[in-house]
């Protein structure tokens, strides 16, 4: 196999081009910096499909042409960083057309036949996204059960997602050392330090019990349920741990 390298400077672009000269298919590799491309995309956090800047853009180009010089087959991969026009979120975007592969659209010039587009986002736009930027500021045995709960739960591992959730409120509660026989009475002693509210409590009652089936019936539960009770769990995590700090900064008495 014969290989070649290109490299082309111009204004705010870098394309690097490596040829690969092979007996069936010939690849072109491309890398494009600041493509001022928009394109549409889902954003896991915005929850929603939004207009998306391209910052940088791989492009993998493969073709097999004949003798003649006619195209047999032409493939076109894209790896690129996007960003979230509405949120600034960034994430990752893999697109896939090949010449063989078209379906039939109506365009503004009557019926035409375009290459069928293949998509996949990272993270997963289903994923479920911390809104706890600042993890350093948990007690590690917390943090390292937070991480671990937060990666089952996007792996779509549902009956360890309901166990970490209640360890996570069972390790809280032995931080704060709330007093009690169960964790029923655990959390109802937050209420009684002040640490949590009533309505708080209810919430973790709730969850509780959501982790004792995961734990002891090996029940899965709905990933909505969890990504909602991930959510109460990041509150809990910025009132007893974050805001505290952030305000003894902040706010000095
Ligand atoms: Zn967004």
């Amino acid at each position: 196999m014969k290989f070649g390298v290109l490299c082309q400077f111009s204004a705010g672009h870098l394309i690097a081009g490596v040829m690969f000269l092979g007996d069936k298919m010939d690849y072109e590799l491309k890398v494009n910096y600041e493509n001022k491309t928009k394109i549409k995309a889902p954003c896991s956090r915005c929850s929603l499909e939004t207009n998306h800047r391209i910052l940088t853009d791989v492009e993998l180009e493969g073709h097999q042409i004949d003798e003649d010089g006619f195209l047999i087959y032409g493939t076109n991969d894209n790896f690129q960083t996007i960003q979230c026009l509405g949120c600034d979120h960034i994430s990752f975007r893999q697109s896939h057309i090949n010449s063989e592969d078209d379906w039939i659209e109506e365009t503004s010039n009557g019926i035409e036949s375009v290459p069928r587009l293949y998509q996949k986002f990272y993270p997963k736009p289903e994923d479920y996204q911390s809104r706890l930027p600042e993890l350093a500021l948990l007690p590690n045995k917390i943090k390292l059960i937070y991480e671990e709960t937060l990666v089952a739960l996007n792996s779509d591992q549902k009956i360890l997602t309901g166990i970490g959730i209640r360890a996570i409120i069972e390790t809280v509660c032995k931080d704060r050392k709330a007093d009690g026989k169960d964790l029923y009475r655990k959390i109802n002693n937050l209420v009684e330090q002040s640490i949590l509210t009533k309505d708080g409590a209810e919430i973790l009652h709730k969850l509780r019990v959501l982790g004792n089936s995961a734990a002891h019936e090996v029940m899965p539960h709905e990933k909505s349920q969890l990504k909602l009770a991930f959510e109460v769990i990041d509150h809990l995590l910025q009132g007893v741990y974050v805001f505290p700090i952030h305000t003894k900064e902040h706010l000095p008495s």
